[in-house]
């Protein structure tokens, strides 16, 4: 189902005591945030520090105010209190998709704690025209966000129901989607990062081989 976000700001953000303040001035308005995409969720479930969120503003735009609604600021505290929700969710998707029983009552936890992320969002059918359709138009369910976040635990929502596979990166232990089964990291920095490890790992084994022959060891 295509998720819409209408009208929404995203863009340059400060950290002021302990506020997500978002820069009406510079940001940029009005972006249709016709999708905020698969991998929202995980960029925002990934943040550690305001800094990172700073960079997922940037992106995005606030959780909740898109600064139409005169709100350009967050507190830091409510951010916290999302991601950690995001992940004690996504935790329970991953252990459960391997076989780890956490039971009935935590697969209820889960979903309240989705239906609440997901608050005012609203499904709406839509008709639209299209002259190379069998019918001349499109029947169509739009999920309509009110607010980012609200997108963004729907689309983890869809992403839970579809039973796609989470795993943990296996250099920042963020949680990714897998899209390759084989995929062991979450981007290319991570999967950069780990081969120069092993690499010099590598490289001081052969150092120490090399001197513990050397001492005629
Ligand atoms: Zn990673």
């Amino acid at each position: 189902m295509q998720i819409v976000v209408p009208l929404w700001r995203r863009g340059f953000a400060q950290y002021i005591d302990g506020w997500i303040v978002l820069d009406t001035m510079s940001s940029i308005p009005d972006w249709e945030l016709a999708m905020p995409g698969r991998n929202a969720p995980f960029a925002l479930a990934g943040v550690r520090n305001p800094n990172e969120i700073l960079s997922f503003v940037e992106e995005y735009g606030l959780l909740r105010h898109s600064a139409h609604d005169g709100q350009a600021r967050e507190a830091f505290v409510d951010w916290q209190e999302e991601v950690a929700r995001l992940n004690r969710i996504m935790a329970w998707h991953i252990a459960s998709l391997r076989g780890a029983v956490e039971g009935e009552s935590a697969a209820r936890e889960m979903a309240h704690m989705i239906n609440e992320g997901r608050g005012d969002l609203v499904v709406r059918t839509n008709i639209r025209v299209d002259p190379d359709a069998p019918r001349g138009f499109v029947w169509q369910r739009v999920a309509q966000a009110k607010t980012l976040i609200s997108a963004i635990y729907h689309e983890l929502d869809e992403l839970i129901e579809a039973e796609r596979d989470m795993r943990y990166c296996d250099d920042c232990k963020r949680v990714f989607l897998v899209g390759d089964p084989r995929q062991q990291y979450c981007n290319v920095t991570c999967a950069n990062r780990a081969a120069y490890h092993r690499r010099a790992a590598r490289a001081r084994a052969a150092a120490n081989h090399v001197d513990a022959g050397s001492a005629g060891l």
